[in-house]
């Protein structure tokens, strides 16, 4: 057994653990672990410096889960779009090909609980299927792996997909979504890596939230995965009480850089049953972006994006730099809030037009007395104060 797999036979993972370690009533405990199973393997749990801090605000229960109970249960209507349980195809060239329903560690703040902890959601069958499917789909040229956590399954699983995929000639690129670089990272050994080089090109996109996740062996793990030829990027969700602070945000994106991970995103928190006491207005994380945008490398800057309910895909949003128009200049304001003009040059189709109409278009689409208008954006959405 390897360092990574005796860790996770250590892990707190029941009630029972709850009651005895952090001090729970049993019926709390039984109905939360219920709701979500509760696993942190014993290095995640090592990260926590007190009570209710940003480490343990992910990964420790809390009572008030229990209290969200209008929310969905598929908040990005994941299971419209998928054709066999374990794929999710929702844009044109790439899938979501789900291989375990397993992680290291259960963020309480998941957006796909309706099928992660339980081992029956994701098996051989659906893996196989999921092969299948792809195969027979020359338009999918880029493979994302999730779960569950891809690297929860061992080396000689996980490089019987990958073998199987590289196989398909349409396959162009495969992704690992997977949190291990950051909540267990002696899950990235050099049989791992020396497995992973036989299957590039292969990205890695991994999930740091909080700059005290930014750990030497989380550095190490990081390295190794660079050393390896995958480019890493890192995936940010915001959160209330762990990283809804520019200055949090700009000290783990910096951190990231320095262990070799692109941010990515800053993803706004779904709408997932149980994590509303996560959730922040929008112009926090708009004001995060903006004191990022000028004040760091641009390297560090992700994108901020909702996931659109229902099923809309990512939308990214950004501070309004472009304060309006004076004829044809067109007048910005830079990171210090400077206002500048710029010249623009004559232009019969202005891009609001071009975007208009085809937003127009879209809503007459099946309708025939359809009279649709363009909605006004919020203030809250395009502006940001000084
Ligand atoms: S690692 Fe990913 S899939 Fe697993 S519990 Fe965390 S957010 Fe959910």
């Amino acid at each position: 057994m390897e360092l990574w797999q005796e860790m996770l036979r250590q892990s707190i993972d029941s009630g029972k653990d709850l009651v005895e370690r952090f001090g729970f009533d049993k019926d709390t405990a039984d109905r939360l672990n219920k709701f979500f199973h509760t696993r942190i393997n014993p290095y995640y749990l090592s990260l926590i410096r007190y009570p209710g801090d940003p480490i343990w605000r992910q990964c420790i229960p809390d009572a008030v889960e229990l209290e969200d109970t209008n929310a969905p249960e598929d908040p990005l209507n994941e299971e419209a779009d998928s054709p066999v349980s374990s794929i999710t195809h929702r844009y044109p060239d790439r899938v979501l090909f789900l291989i375990t329903s397993q992680c290291s560690m259960y963020c309480r703040f998941c957006t796909r609980k309706r099928k992660v902890s339980d081992s029956t959601k994701i098996n051989a069958k659906h893996i196989q299927e999921g092969i299948d499917y792809i195969a027979a789909h020359p338009e999918v040229r880029d493979v994302i792996l999730s779960g569950g956590d891809p690297l929860m399954v061992t080396d000689y699983a996980l490089e019987k997909v990958l073998s199987a995929l590289r196989a398909i000639p349409h396959v162009e690129i495969i992704r690992l979504g997977t949190k291990m670089p950051c909540v267990l990272p002696q899950r990235i050994t050099p049989k791992f890596c020396k497995m992973i080089r036989k299957y590039h090109p292969i990205y890695v996109n991994t999930h740091f939230n909080h700059p005290w996740e930014c750990t030497s062996e989380a550095e190490k793990a990081c390295g190794m995965l660079a050393d390896a030829g995958c480019p890493v990027g890192n995936q940010a969700v915001l959160m209330k009480g762990v990283n809804d602070n520019a200055d949090v945000m700009l000290e783990l994106h910096r951190k990231l850089l320095k262990m070799r991970v692109r941010p990515y995103y800053i993803y706004q928190a779904d709408l997932t049953k149980g994590t509303n006491h996560f959730r922040t207005p929008v112009r926090v994380g708009l004001e995060i972006m903006d004191k990022l945008r000028g004040h760091t490398s641009g390297l560090a800057i992700p994108y901020f994006v909702i996931d659109a309910p229902g099923g809309g895909g990512k939308i990214p949003l950004l501070p309004q730099y472009v304060l309006g128009r004076n004829g044809k200049d067109i007048i910005l304001r830079n990171y210090k809030y400077d206002v500048y003009t710029y010249p623009d040059v004559e232009d019969e189709t202005p891009q609001d037009n071009v975007v208009e109409q085809r937003y127009l278009r879209k809503r007459s689409n099946g309708r025939k007395s359809a009279t649709p208008k363009m909605p006004t954006p919020s203030p809250e959405v395009v502006r940001v104060e000084k």
